[in-house]
């Protein structure tokens, strides 16, 4: 894409607009705007948008940059991409030539045709259900309670059991890499080093298909029809494709999304099954972790929407590792975990069907904070008799709590647990504080604050290097070098980094140090208005300069003072002659 047209679009974008359809941003000062950051947890807003600079920084994690990078972040595309989504939510007309590399117009085409080929695929397994091969399938699908309308609200379909009709079906659509490319088919490799002829992934099985945040299909998960060794795993899945990232997706966010938004929570289930079923039964904020445990990645996504969720999984039953893991890391990124726990062990599916959706409801209303469940769960695996199952008890207990990353919530966790585990020796609760402190709540560290002269060249040396206050400020920088050298260190640094950046890049970005960001940032955010002018800057350089000559002058008074009473004359008088030059070089800058 040509980079004039992604600086018209810089121009026309409002990144506060942008932004905002992500975050919920509250006006703070003149050109600021706060919210939750999208790119890390957090319960109070660090993330910041500057209007006037059309910048966003998170004060909390450092992500930082314009709107292009924000989009490129929050969608996980390329920067041409992201040029292009802006264009168009902004209406501007796209140019026709539209990526700037090769590599990325290809790339590009790729990404495109995957979509159209999975969406063609999903079409004809939604056929293939429908034809009397399908009727088998149908059966399954009826016999777990699902209406017509429900599959077809989901798309789900039957893949048949021919290894080469697919192939057949897409073969006019696309070549065969790319077919290839896409995840839909399976290729044995050759004894002379040939990938192999292409035969279909999926056989004999009902599909699911996955689809990404926007509801475009991008992957599927067949099930088995049959049991057994012939008829492989249960649930087979497509590949990762470079349109399929598995950690980075959750099932059925494209149509949890609003619901989620709106009800300010999520519903985790395992099963893409259960998923549908609740969903289909009015549960609509549902989401499917697809029983592997949550990535960072998901947990970031899922935050975007809401910290709140309610986990429809049991924790410790046997082979929920993934369940305990996902709300673990659940848990650390300070979100309020609610667990619910289905009468009879049954999952969501099943409970669903036996009970009908008011009671599954109910089910949802009793989920029970994490903490409270988990004490629980200590009470009944080591019920508190004895000394020793109290201790086995509180070991049991001791990783969740530490796991808190706020300091009130973990000490509350640890004198419920010593109070509900009828502990009172005050060794024990001496050790469940100490465990509860030992996680400190992240202060971030304030660094100490910017005198006027520092912000003023700094926000010189951020302006475009054709500027006047620019080439006035780098100038003297160069010029007066020993005497920037004794001006505070960081500030120092960032000036020296911002001077050499290329030219119109991004002055936050060009800082390799996130607290040298946070600074900076802090200088856009707390300074209003225009630019300083060229007086200003001028007098911000003099005083820099100043307070490094008196401090340079008071060293010298006192290594003078030292070889007086020594009575090194040399030394006194080349001493003397220094001071008489700096108090020279001061009344100079006056
Ligand atoms: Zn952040």
């Amino acid at each position: 894409m040509p980079d004039n047209f992604a600086q018209t679009v810089k121009q026309q974008a409002d990144i506060l607009k942008i932004v905002g359809e992500y975050v919920r941003l509250k006006k703070a000062g003149a050109q600021n705007y706060t919210g939750l950051c999208p790119f890390h947890s957090e319960k109070t807003p660090s993330f910041s948008v500057n209007v006037s600079r059309q910048f966003y920084y998170c004060f909390g994690c450092h992500e930082t940059g314009d709107v292009f990078s924000f989009i490129q972040k929050i969608e996980n595309v390329s920067f041409p991409e992201a040029v292009k989504a802006v264009a168009v939510k902004c209406g501007i007309p796209l140019p026709k030539r539209e990526f700037s590399s090769p590599e990325e117009a290809a790339e590009g085409r790729l990404r495109t045709k995957l979509i159209e080929l999975h969406e063609i695929t999903t079409a004809w397994f939604e056929q293939q259900l429908r034809s009397p091969e399908g009727a088998l399938a149908r059966e399954y699908l009826t016999g777990r309670g699902l209406s017509d309308e429900g599959i077809a609200k989901f798309r789900i379909g039957y893949a048949p059991e021919s290894f080469h009709a697919l192939r057949e079906r897409l073969q006019s659509v696309a070549d065969t890499e790319t077919l290839r490319a896409s995840g839909l088919f399976s290729f044995k490799p050759q004894e002379d080093g040939s990938p192999g002829p292409l035969y279909s992934r999926f056989r004999k099985r009902i599909t699911f298909p996955i689809a990404n945040e926007s509801g475009r299909i991008i992957a599927f998960t067949a099930r088995a029809l049959e049991s057994g060794e012939k008829a492989g795993p249960k649930y087979l899945n497509s590949p990762e494709t470079s349109l399929y990232t598995k950690g980075n997706i959750l099932f059925n966010l494209d149509k949890a999304r609003q619901p989620i938004r709106e009800a300010n929570f999520a519903v985790l289930v395992e099963g893409q099954m259960d998923c549908i079923s609740a969903y289909l039964a009015g549960i609509t904020n549902v989401l499917a972790t697809s029983g592997t445990a949550f990535t960072e990645a998901q947990v970031r996504l899922l935050s975007r929407y809401t910290k709140r969720v309610i986990v429809n999984f049991d924790p410790d039953t046997a082979g929920a590792n993934a369940a305990e893991k996902s709300i673990a890391l659940l848990t650390e990124e300070d979100f309020e975990v609610k667990v619910v726990a289905l009468e009879g062990g049954l999952d969501p599916d099943r409970y669903i069907r036996e009970r009908g959706a008011k009671e599954y409801m109910a089910a949802l209303r009793g989920a029970r904070r994490i903490q409270d469940y988990l004490i629980d769960r200590a009470r009944q695996l080591f019920p508190p008799r004895t000394p020793e199952s109290k201790i086995k008890a509180l070991n049991f207990l001791l990783p969740h709590i530490r796991r808190m990353p706020n300091r009130i919530a973990r000490d509350e966790f640890a004198s419920d647990a010593a109070q509900k585990l009828g502990i009172d020796s005050a060794l024990v609760r001496e050790e469940l504080k100490e465990a509860a402190s030992k996680r400190r709540d992240s202060i971030s560290a304030q660094a100490s604050p910017l005198t006027r002269a520092e912000q003023i060249l700094l926000q010189a040396f951020s302006s475009p290097q054709k500027s006047e206050i620019f080439r006035v400020a780098e100038a003297a920088l160069r010029q007066h070098e020993s005497d920037f050298a004794k001006m505070r260190a960081d500030v120092h640094a960032m000036l020296n980094q911002l001077g050499a950046r290329s030219e119109g890049s991004d002055p936050i970005q060009s800082l390799t140090e996130p607290a040298h960001r946070t600074l900076l940032a802090r200088v856009f955010v707390s300074v209003h208005g225009a630019d300083p002018d060229v007086s200003h800057v001028e007098e911000a350089i003099a005083t820099i300069r100043r307070t490094s000559l008196e401090q340079q002058q008071r060293q010298l008074r006192a290594e003078l003072q030292t070889a007086e009473r020594n009575g090194s004359t040399d030394e006194v008088l080349m001493l003397t002659r220094q001071i008489h030059d700096l108090a020279k070089r001061l009344r100079d800058l006056d």
